[in-house]
């Protein structure tokens, strides 16, 4: 298809991030044709990050959590329909089915589908709650404040976001983790220690190394979660925060290649002519020919969603983002950027104990991803470096006299140009 001349229809499948963002952008780069947003919640598009805070909190509300104002849609003539789903999508037509009934023409059809809270096995009930959606948010609240206590299944961000907003509301709060530590596979371990005393000090009770073996529903309606070595927990509310999952079923079902995500080339174009994936769902190229990814960042995804704008509209950009995310946990914010091991070599700028560092995994003299706390210039310094590939002098890079790139005064400089 040459998307330029042919394009009359867009349909937009998911009005997360990814969704409005590419919507947003088709018309702000002159497109006049009919712009279809379709999404399953109810809500209007929202800041999805807010769910595990101010949300969860109740210090907002889904209103105010809105990406843009209601008229925002109509005054640019993009038809937002919520409470939707698609159903089913018929690529040899080009046609797109909804839960309505209805049946809608694409020329070009974009699937921003987004993630859903991976579950976990036999975990189910009244008490037992998984969070990605304003309603979750709602209902996991109320949950926590009726009981009064929480049991966080997964201390990955998102668990360990809604182990800080819970002791907000007052709760008790135990956090299970399988792996050693703490958010183990994203961070080395003395940042995974000092999350893990933050959580302490406003007393959380953070378990590791738990191999959960079941979690039943007892007598007095609370839930207890019983791990292979014989420890035990129980708590009125359970959050399973086990990972999220790409929402690819119309994917699938439509026959488009499908691995950790909907497959997508550079162009965000999937195996099938006119269908485009973005955000969540989406499995992209990474920097190095041999890297593939699926992004779990805000910026990601709206970055993505107005990228794949682009290319419907026959006028594709080099995407080169270096991914990047934050987590707010007791009002510390920590960002990351690139791709962080636990087990890369980190130079560290700053004081990890003071919680005020810059954490940069190196891989052969070459910053690969960023973790920092308190610094976020030195994060989007970082991160264009990664973009860049340079190399740095990793002596430099821990010298806190001297900066990090030339850019930022004269004199000696962590990294080459
Ligand atoms: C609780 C929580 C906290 C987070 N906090 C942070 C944070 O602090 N920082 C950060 O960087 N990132 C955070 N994230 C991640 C970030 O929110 C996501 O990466 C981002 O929202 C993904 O955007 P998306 O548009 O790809 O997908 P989504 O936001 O998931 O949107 C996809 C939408 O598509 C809809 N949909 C799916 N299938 C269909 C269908 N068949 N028909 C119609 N609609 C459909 C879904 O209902 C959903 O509304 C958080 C995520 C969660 C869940």
């Amino acid at each position: 298809m040459s998307p330029s001349t042919e394009l009359s229809t867009v349909v937009i499948v998911g009005s997360g991030i990814a969704g409005a963002s590419a919507a947003m952008t088709l018309r702000s780069e002159g497109f006049t044709g009919r712009i279809v947003l379709i999404g399953e919640e109810p809500a209007e598009p929202y800041r999805r990050p807010t769910v595990s805070k101010d949300l969860l909190s109740g210090a907002t509300s889904t209103e105010k959590t809105a990406l843009k104002p209601d008229s925002f849609w109509k005054e640019r003539d993009i038809e937002l329909i919520t409470g939707t789903t698609a159903v089913d999508l018929d690529t040899g037509r080009k046609s797109l089915t909804l839960s309505s009934g209805e049946t809608l023409s694409y020329s070009a059809l974009l699937l921003a589908t987004g993630g859903r809270a991976r579950k976990l096995g036999g975990a189910s009930g009244a008490h037992v709650f998984t969070l990605r959606s304003t309603a979750d948010a709602d209902s996991l609240r109320e949950s926590i404040r009726r009981t009064g206590s929480l049991l966080v299944i997964g201390g990955g961000l998102i668990g360990c976001e809604v182990a800080a907003t819970a002791r907000s509301l007052g709760a008790e709060v135990t956090v299970l983790e399988r792996d050693p530590s703490l958010l183990s596979r994203i961070v080395p371990p003395e940042i995974s220690t000092m999350i893990a005393s933050l959580h302490s000090e406003n007393d959380v009770d953070v378990c590791t190394d738990v191999a959960l073996s079941s979690l039943d529903v007892i007598d007095d309606g609370s839930a207890r979660a019983t791990a292979d070595d014989g420890r035990s927990w129980s708590a009125g509310t359970v959050l399973v925060s086990v990972g999220t999952v790409p929402e690819v079923t119309l994917a699938v079902a439509a026959g488009l290649r499908v691995h950790n995500g909907i497959t997508v080339d550079g162009q965000f174009r999937t195996s099938t002519d006119g269908v485009y994936a973005a955000g969540d769902a989406a499995n992209i190229p990474g920097a190095r020919d041999d890297e593939r990814y699926r992004s779990e960042h805000w910026n990601g995804a709206q970055a993505q969603g107005i990228a794949a704008a682009h290319s419907i509209l026959g006028k594709p950009m080099p995407f080169t983002d270096v991914p990047w995310g934050w987590s707010t946990q007791y009002g510390h914010t920590v960002q990351f950027a690139g791709a962080t091991r636990f087990d890369d070599d980190y130079v560290i700028r700053g004081s990890i104990a003071d919680r005020d560092f810059t954490a940069v995994a190196v891989r052969k003299d070459t910053p690969v991803g960023v973790i920092s706390v308190g610094r976020p210039k030195d994060l989007r310094t970082v991160r264009t470096m990664i973009a860049q590939g340079r190399r740095v002098d990793c002596a430099a890079l821990a010298d806190e006299s001297v900066a990090l790139t030339a850019d930022e005064r004269e004199g000696r400089v962590a990294a080459a140009r």
